[in-house]
């Protein structure tokens, strides 16, 4: 596993090979990027990792401040997975080295969700996501149903773009069911029971939407009664399709969207 502390060295790595697969991380290690890992690993000869906190991505300086990062701790997993070629641990300046401001702009009926209310988050996911594609090429990138707004925002931008393709891959869970994330490293046991708790009822009301008339006020009520059961902070909490993200009344290529806080932290899911 060879370590690209800048771009020189990243060009002079790379240019062998054109059958890249990329998995772009922010850091805090675990196992759901791990499973990127492992499926780059089978699609494609060679895998490249990259950990970068974009800070153009936080719209809160706390958030910023408070995310965690353990390079050495990452380096150790990633090495023992033995799945992991390159990892490219960039500077500021080796992405944003062109301090000409990005064009990136999401449509209106792109701010939903987490755009609603995160303002400029994913202008900073696909400004990054678009100049790391750039510095990489790769042919194939490996993202996370976990974040699927994301994902489905990178897709719908990149491979426009680009020669490359965006691989989804599936949103791993611990044992309880709580999807993994870097943000859960901040966590308690208890706000992580609550977590679970959190997603056995999401599953239950996914089950009840079959039988409802009217989905949205169906969720408008579950949603009070999760903020007064659990007294936790929701963002959103909508069914939508899958396709275009467009409100949905039914289950049928749909997924229940979460965003709520524990703690202060700010967790999101989608069944
Ligand atoms: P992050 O480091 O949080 O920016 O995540 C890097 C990539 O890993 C993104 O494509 C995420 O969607 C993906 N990812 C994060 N958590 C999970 C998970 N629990 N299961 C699958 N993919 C994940």
């Amino acid at each position: 596993m060879k370590i690209l502390l800048n771009n020189t060295s990243l060009f002079e790595s790379l240019r062998p090979f054109n059958d890249l697969g990329f998995v772009p991380t922010m850091g805090g290690i675990h196992k759901g990027h791990l499973s990127l890992i492992n499926k780059s690993n089978k699609l494609c000869k060679k895998t490249i990792v990259s950990i970068f906190v974009n800070p153009k991505q936080f719209n809160n300086k706390k958030d910023l401040k408070s995310y965690p990062q353990n390079i050495m701790k990452d380096l150790k997993i990633l090495k023992k997975s033995k799945k992991v070629d390159f990892v490219y641990l960039p500077k500021f300046k080796d992405i944003y080295k062109d301090k000409k401001k990005s064009k990136i702009t999401l449509l209106k009926k792109d701010k939903i969700l987490c755009a609603k209310f995160r303002k400029g988050h994913f202008e900073g996911v696909l400004d990054v996501m678009n100049k790391l594609t750039q510095i990489v090429k790769p042919k194939k990138i490996f993202m996370g149903e976990k974040d699927f707004q994301q994902l489905y925002l990178v897709k719908k931008k990149l491979e426009k773009k680009y020669k490359t393709k965006v691989i989804p891959c599936k949103t791993i869970r611990d044992s309880n069911n709580v999807a993994l994330s870097s943000r859960n490293f901040l966590l308690k046991k208890h706000n992580l029971l609550i977590a679970a708790k959190i997603y056995e009822k999401l599953a239950g009301i996914k089950k009840y939407i079959k039988n409802k008339k009217n989905v949205t006020s169906f969720l408008n009520l579950q949603k009070k009664e999760l903020k007064n059961n659990y007294k936790i902070k929701i963002d959103y909490l909508e069914l939508r399709n899958i396709k275009n993200l467009k409100i949905s009344s039914t289950n049928k290529n749909s997924r229940l969207f979460i965003a709520y806080y524990i703690n202060n932290v700010r967790l999101i899911d989608n069944i």
